[in-house]
């Protein structure tokens, strides 16, 4: 990171009317959540076709087992994971500044817990934080779900119709929410500042989002560790963690 590149950041933030923020992993990293396709990381260790929605719908009560088995081996707690500064930045650029979106591939409510409104937070891989019954659709909370894991009642059913019940984040196979994802598209074409932060940007639809930020006309700010395929697009490249250069942005964007 130079110091060069942070004030052409925060300078283009602060002449922002209507910023969005696109984030990944590397925001939930910091809080200790740990991004499930790095090296070492939880796929490596088990087979991504046994968590398939497909895998789901086949066979119920193995792919709880499995599912089961996962959970016992992972090394952190979702309830102790809290925001990070780089959650607290872009939760300010709200309260006092012009974040209008903050589009996500996380599942972990971070951006909420930090104060971002829940109408702001685009969550196109779902959510974590609650389960949903694969025949009504309907939502419940978390504990509707864990608690049948606890208790080895495989697989867990939805209260109401009998249907499975699965986290609410989107499984592989699993189309990603339509709603929310059209929305987000509406919304990188819509601004005047698309910020990434903590993505490599290199998978659909995240890749597309900057690019149709960009097209529209916005300025293009990439806060990131490692390059990303759209450092040649952008304005400004911050090159570090988020939660060590964000702040520092958007503090000079909004003093
Ligand atoms: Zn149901």
């Amino acid at each position: 990171m130079t110091g060069d590149d942070v004030v052409r950041a925060a300078d283009l933030v602060a002449e922002s009317d209507h910023l969005v923020a696109f984030t990944g992993a590397g925001v939930s990293t910091e809080s200790g959540i740990p991004d499930f396709r790095s090296p070492g990381g939880v796929w490596d260790r088990f087979d991504p076709e046994d968590f398939t929605i497909q895998a789901l719908t086949r066979d119920p009560v193995s792919y709880w087992e499995t599912r089961v088995e996962m959970r016992r081996e992972r090394d952190f707690d979702w309830d102790e994971v809290e925001p990070n500064p780089a959650h607290e930045a872009i939760a300010r650029l709200e309260r006092e500044g012009p974040l209008s979106a903050v589009i996500t591939q996380n599942v972990d409510g971070l951006h909420q817990e930090a104060g971002n409104a829940d109408e702001s937070v685009l969550q196109l891989h779902g959510t974590h934080e609650r389960a949903k019954c694969l025949d009504c659709g309907d939502r419940f909370p978390l504990e509707t779900l864990e608690a049948q894991l606890e208790a080895e009642s495989l697989p867990p059913e939805c209260d109401d119709c009998g249907g499975l019940l699965k986290y609410a984040t989107v499984s592989f196979g699993e189309r990603l929410p339509q709603d929310v994802l059209e929305r987000a598209r509406r919304e990188a074409a819509a601004c005047d500042c698309f910020v990434v932060v903590g993505s490599s940007v290199t998978v659909e639809p995240a890749a597309s989002m900057p690019r149709i930020a960009a097209r529209n006309g916005a300025s293009l700010v990439v806060v990131n560790l490692d390059e990303t395929p759209v450092d040649g697009l952008a304005d400004a490249v911050v090159r570090g963690k988020a939660g060590e250069t964000l702040p520092s942005i958007v503090e000079r964007a909004i003093a």
